[in-house]
C-alpha cells in the first residue's frame, strides 16, 4: 500500500506562487485567509489526512458496506475518522458563518478536498456531496429551508446527497418518473425510486438530507417539468430538530468495480414529505448549482488520483531493482539498477507528475474563480467573466482530467509491474476507484457534448475566443523571456489550430448535426491538452522568475521547468492526433447501420 503523503510543497507553489492566493483573498476580502492561516490549515489538513484518513483506505475498500432492512454500515474506521472529521471542524471550512461557518475561502477548501480524496477517494465523497447539498439549498431554498437544513449540514451531524438517477433515467433526466404531490400544509409527497445514490445510506451522521429531482404531478413532461426537493431521512421542524422518520428506504447498495467504502445506494422514495426548492418546474436550473461544484469536485478527485498513483510508483520505482541502465552502471554496490533509470519507466513517472501537477493548477485557478462568484464585493462584470470561464473550463477539467488521471492510475500499476497488479501493493485499487469519475456527474462523452454543442457553438465561440485571446495574450507578453519562448511559440500554434478546427466543425454540423456528436470527445481531449499546456507555461514563468530571484529550493523549481518540457514534448502532441481525427468527420462513425454491427 503506498503511504499517502500530501503534496504540500507544491499545493503552496500552486496556490501562492503561480495564482497569488494572498492578494487574490485580499481583494475579495477574505480578511482571515492570511498566508500564516494557510499555511497552518494545510498543514493540520496534511496530518489529518495522512494520519487518519488515509490509514482506512485499503481496508475500507476490502471490506465494504453492508446493507440491512435496517442500516447500513461502513467500514471499521470510517464513523470514527468522520466524527473526527467534523469535530475539527473541516466540514464547516468553506460554509457562511450564518449557518456556522468559518467563511474561509472555497479554493482553499478545495485543496483540502484534493488531499482527502487522494487518501481516500470514498472516504472524501461523504462530506463531498453534503457540500453540494449545502450549495444548493443555500442558492435556491427559501430562508426557512435554509434554518431547518443547513446549520447541521455545515456541522456535519447531518449529510447530504444528489438524488437525480433512476433505473430507465440516466444521462436522460427528462425520462425521470418520480412523482411529488403537493400536501395542504405546502409541503409535497414524493413517490418513486433513485438508484447510484452515492452516500445514500450509511452510519456516519444522524441524518440525510436528499436533494432529489422529481416531476410535480400535472407538469409537463421532459426536463420543462422537472421540480427539486429537499426530502431528509428523519423529519425536521422548522427550528431544524430532527423528528421521526420519513418514508425514505434503502432498497439495497450495489456491489461495485471501486469506491467500495462508498455506499451507492437504491434510494426509495414512499409518500416522504419533501421540500420544494426554488420554482415548481425550474429543479434543472437549481440542480445545476450542485452539479457544477459536483463537476469540480469530480476533477479534484482525477488530480488526487493522478498523484497518489504517482506517489506510490514513484517510491516503488526508486527501490526496485532490475537490469542497468544502457547508459553503464548507476547502482554499482547493488546486483542491478533502480528502475527509475530506464526511460519507458520515466515516461510513465514523468506523464503521472505532469498531469497531476498540471491538473492541480489547473482545479486551483477554477476554484479561484468560483471564490469570485461567492462574494458580493466585486464588480458584476467579474463575477460574469468568471462564471464564463468557469462554464468553458468546467467540463474540460471534469473529463480531460478524470481520463488523464485513469490513465495515470494504469501507469501506477505498470510501473510496479506484476506487483501493480496484486492487491496488497494498492496500485490497483486506485484504477478501480478512478474508473467512476469518467462516469458520474456526466460521462466524459456527456461534458464533451456539453462543451463542444452548448458552450462553443452555443454561444457561437465567444466563450472559447476570450479564453484563447488570454492565452495568446500571455504569449505576446512572454514570448521573449528566456526561460519560455520556445514554449510560447508552441502552444500559439495548438491555439490557433483550436480556433480552426472549431470553425470547420461549426460550418460541418450546419450540414450535418452528427458532426458535433462525432467529434465531440477528441474536440475535448485536444481542448483539455491544450488547456495543460498553458498551465504549464504559466508554471514553468513562475519557476523561472523564482530561481532569479533566489536560489532556495532550486531543484524544486528545476524539476518544474524539465516536467513543463516533458509536457511539451512528450505529452501535448497527443492533441494532434485528436485534431486529425475529428478532421476526418462524422463519415465512417456514421456509415455503418445499426444492425450490421455484427459480432
Ligand atoms: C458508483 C456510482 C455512483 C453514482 N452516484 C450518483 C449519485 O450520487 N447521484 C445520482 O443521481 N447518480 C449517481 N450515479 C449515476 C451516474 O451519474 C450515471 O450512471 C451516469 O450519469 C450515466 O447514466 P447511465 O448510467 O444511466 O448511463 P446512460 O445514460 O444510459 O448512458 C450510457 C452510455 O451512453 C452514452 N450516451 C447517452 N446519451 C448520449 C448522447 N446523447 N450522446 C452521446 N452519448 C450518450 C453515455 O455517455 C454512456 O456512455 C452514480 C453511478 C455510479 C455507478
Amino acid at each position: 500500500m503506498p503511504e499517502y503523503k500530501a503534496p504540500i510543497r507544491d499545493i503552496k507553489f500552486v496556490m501562492q506562487e503561480l495564482l497569488d492566493c494572498e492578494s487574490h483573498y485580499a481583494h475579495l476580502g477574505f480578511e482571515d485567509a492570511s498566508l500564516e492561516m494557510i499555511d497552518a490549515i494545510l498543514s493540520e489538513a496534511s496530518k489529518f489526512t495522512e494520519q487518519v484518513i488515509a490509514p482506512i483506505n485499503q481496508s475500507g475498500d476490502l471490506q465494504g458496506c453492508t446493507w440491512s432492512k435496517e442500516q447500513v454500515t461502513t467500514p471499521d474506521g470510517f464513523k470514527e475518522a468522520y466524527k473526527q472529521y467534523i469535530d475539527a471542524g473541516w466540514s464547516t471550512l468553506p460554509q457562511d458563518p450564518a449557518y456556522g461557518g468559518q467563511g474561509l475561502p472555497h479554493s482553499l477548501h478545495a485543496s483540502i478536498c484534493e488531499m482527502l480524496s487522494a487518501a481516500n477517494h470514498s472516504f472524501a465523497m461523504y462530506p463531498g456531496l453534503s457540500h453540494g447539498a449545502i450549495a444548493t439549498i443555500e442558492a435556491h431554498g427559501h430562508d426557512i429551508q435554509k434554518k431547518m437544513f443547513l446549520p447541521n449540514l455545515v456541522n456535519g451531524t447531518w449529510t447530504g446527497t444528489m438524488c437525480l438517477t433512476e433505473s430507465h433515467s440516466g444521462t436522460d433526466l427528462g425520462l425521470l418518473r418520480t412523482k411529488a404531490d403537493i400536501n395542504s400544509d405546502g409541503s409535497y409527497s414524493l413517490n418513486g425510486s433513485k438508484i447510484f445514490i452515492s452516500a445514500g445510506e450509511h452510519d456516519l451522521s444522524e441524518n440525510i438530507i436528499h436533494i432529489v429531482i422529481a416531476r410535480i404531478s400535472g407538469s409537463p413532461s421532459g426536463t420543462k417539468g422537472i421540480s427539486l426537493f429537499a426530502v431528509p431521512k428523519f423529519n425536521v421542524n422548522e427550528l431544524g430538530e430532527k423528528l421521526d422518520k420519513n418514508g425514505v428506504n434503502c432498497g439495497s447498495i450495489e456491489h461495485k468495480m471501486g469506491i467500495n467504502a462508498n455506499a451507492t445506494g437504491v434510494i426509495n422514495f414512499d409518500d416522504a414529505k419533501g421540500y420544494l426548492i426554488g420554482e415548481v418546474n425550474r429543479g434543472l436550473n437549481c440542480m445545476f448549482t450542485f452539479m457544477n461544484s459536483a463537476r469540480l469536485g469530480v476533477a479534484t478527485e482525477g488530480v488526487a488520483a493522478a498523484d497518489a498513483s504517482f506517489q506510490g510508483a514513484l517510491s516503488y520505482a526508486k527501490d526496485r531493482l532490475q537490469m542497468r541502465s544502457m547508459t553503464g552502471v548507476k547502482n554499482p554496490e547493488q546486483p542491478a539498477d533502480p528502475i527509475i533509470v530506464h526511460p519507458d519507466v520515466r515516461r510513465m513517472l514523468l506523464t503521472q507528475k505532469s498531469i497531476s501537477e498540471g491538473g492541480r493548477a489547473l482545479v486551483a485557478s477554477l476554484a479561484q474563480l468560483v471564490d469570485i462568484t461567492h462574494v458580493n464585493n466585486v464588480s458584476q462584470e467579474s463575477k460574469v467573466a468568471a462564471e464564463q470561464r468557469l462554464a468553458l473550463l468546467t467540463p474540460i477539467a471534469k473529463a480531460f482530467l478524470t481520463e488523464a488521471a485513469l490513465e495515470c492510475t494504469s501507469h501506477g500499476i505498470q510501473v510496479l509491474g506484476g506487483h501493480g497488479f496484486i492487491k496488497e501493493w494498492g496500485m490497483e485499487q486506485l484504477m478501480r476507484d478512478t474508473k467512476i469519475c469518467c462516469l458520474y456527474e456526466g460521462t466524459t462523452g456527456i461534458q464533451s457534448l456539453d462543451l463542444l454543442g452548448r458552450k462553443v457553438l452555443g454561444s457561437k465561440g465567444k466563450l472559447l475566443n476570450l479564453y484563447t485571446d488570454e492565452i495568446s495574450s500571455y504569449i505576446k507578453e512572454n514570448q521573449s523571456s528566456k526561460g519560455s519562448s520556445e514554449l510560447c511559440a508552441t502552444l500559439a500554434e495548438y491555439v490557433e489550430l483550436w480556433q480552426d478546427m472549431t470553425n470547420n466543425i461549426a460550418e460541418r454540423s450546419q450540414h450535418n448535426p452528427d458532426e458535433i456528436g462525432a467529434s465531440s470527445v477528441d474536440y475535448l481531449m485536444y481542448s483539455g491538452y491544450v488547456t495543460l499546456g498553458f498551465m504549464w507555461l504559466k508554471m514553468v514563468d513562475v519557476a523561472h522568475s523564482r530561481m532569479l530571484e533566489n536560489q532556495q529550493d532550486e531543484s524544486f523549481y528545476q524539476a518544474k521547468i524539465k516536467t513543463a518540457q516533458f509536457y511539451f514534448d512528450r505529452i501535448l502532441p497527443r492533441a494532434h492526433g485528436h485534431a486529425a481525427c475529428l478532421g476526418r468527420g462524422a463519415k465512417s462513425t456514421m456509415a455503418l447501420d445499426s444492425d450490421s454491427f455484427l459480432f
